[in-house]
């Protein structure tokens, strides 16, 4: 997953260093943030369905915990790197700092690809990755979660090989579990239902009317599917554009998004739905669309395509879609950026209200979800919007001001 030319967490520090200088935090307090706290690095044994043992290469990375319990999903790609895992665990204690929920945060990641796995490798490997990382995590400690090519299944086999080794049920050590097994209401769509709140704040503050608002979506996994539903259900968008890694589709009527996952279910892809014209995953990118979500993977807007993008506003869904070189052409050109870590902040929102269940056994209906995922993504719209007014900065370096102030703030209370 990492371009060649573009170091992840490089970017994640010199986007911390830029923030920093900003608020004019002591130097101390800035070596202590452009760190990861704690790196771990896995081997794990896998037996496969041919009999053969494999090894798999992961990793878990637990950034800062000074505002609770480290937090942070798991990837299982074939392009995974540590410097991708140790951005993402950045970017996760910031996310969590923004939306104000008490934890701090982390990301694992394994270098596999399970789209060519069985379903009883995946199952091993995923019980083989919580072994290797039993000791380091925990209700208390550290609470992973889904992320890109895991799933909540996955999840629940993880939750169960940690309360085996426990002895007892352990619901709060992983959370995005499906619903039977602790996972809370509403945690399916949280991460696109978090981010369409946002895009509604933003057109809010731009006035624009999202009735009918035209949308593209890239990637239709679980986040961009979702906000497809979403856009057209919370905001009555049209969704004109969607694509997969196999490419995309166009109607300018748009689309019933329910009907596109259906087939994209049905053939594996989103591509040749009956009636749309096909569309390439960079030409999605420049489409004339109210509203631009990146929802696949990183460094998909760089300085190349950035001139050409037409959307009012770009709700990134994906985590790090946009390149530091994009950014400034698109705040330029006056395009409303919603920086990853507050519009997917949903996600982990839910998250921890799922954790949060577990611990007091006590579990929530939907509505309630809804109404505590709205308030706490609608309050981080706002403190990122202040800032960004009050400092003359754009989207993302006022989201890093405000969630960065606040693990800083946490650090030096502590005596960090
Ligand atoms: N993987 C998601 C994210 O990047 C969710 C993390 C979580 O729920 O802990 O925010």
């Amino acid at each position: 997953m990492q371009n060649k030319r573009l170091n992840p967490f490089k970017i994640a520090q010199a986007q911390l260093d830029e923030s920093v200088k900003k608020l004019g935090l002591a130097p101390r307090i800035h070596r202590l943030l452009r760190k990861p706290m704690r790196e771990y690095r896995l081997t794990i044994l896998v037996k496969m369905d041919n009999g053969r043992i494999k090894r798999f290469k992961g990793f878990r990375i637990q950034y800062n915990d000074a505002r609770g319990p480290c937090k942070g999903g798991i990837r299982f790609h074939p392009e995974e790197t540590i410097d991708t895992v140790r951005a993402l665990s950045a970017w996760m204690t910031w996310k969590t700092a923004l939306v104000d929920i008490p934890l701090g945060g982390a990301k694992g990641g394994v270098i596999c690809n399970p789209k060519t796995m069985s379903g009883g490798e995946l199952e091993r490997l995923s019980r083989g990755y919580i072994r290797k990382i039993f000791k380091y995590i925990g209700p208390e400690r550290d609470i992973p979660a889904p992320d890109v090519y895991t799933t909540p299944q996955m999840m629940a086999w993880m939750m169960d090989e940690y309360s085996k080794l426990k002895g007892y049920y352990c619901p709060g050590v992983i959370t995005g579990k499906p619903v039977e097994i602790g996972g809370s209401l509403g945690r399916g769509d949280a991460t696109a239902r978090g981010g369409i709140y946002t895009v509604r704040e933003a057109a809010r503050h731009l006035r624009l009317n999202t009735k009918n608002a035209t949308v593209a979506i890239q990637g239709y996994g679980n986040a961009g599917s979702y906000a497809a539903i979403l856009s057209r259900e919370i905001l009555g968008c049209k969704v004109v554009a969607v694509s997969d890694t196999k490419g995309g589709i166009y109607n300018p009527d748009g689309f019933d998004p329910h009907s596109v996952l259906q087939h994209k279910k049905k053939t594996g892809s989103v591509i040749n739905f009956p009636g749309a014209k096909s569309i390439t995953n960079k030409d999605i990118l420049e489409l004339d669309v109210d509203i631009l979500c990146p929802a696949a993977l990183e460094y998909v807007i760089t300085k190349q395509n950035a001139p050409k993008v037409k959307a009012k506003i770009i709700a990134e869904l994906a985590n790090g879609p946009t390149t530091p070189d994009a950014d400034k052409i698109l705040y330029n050109n006056k395009v409303f950026v919603i920086p990853d870590f507050l519009c997917n902040a949903g996600g982990v929102t839910v998250s921890y209200f799922e954790w949060v269940q577990n611990l007091s056994n006590f579990y929530w209906e939907l509505e309630e979800v809804h109404q505590r995922l709205d308030k706490k993504m609608t309050r981080a719209f706002k403190d990122t919007l202040n800032m960004c007014l009050k400092g003359k900065v754009n989207m993302r370096v006022a989201a890093y001001m405000v969630a960065v102030s606040r693990v800083a703030r946490a650090m030096e209370l502590r005596g960090w």
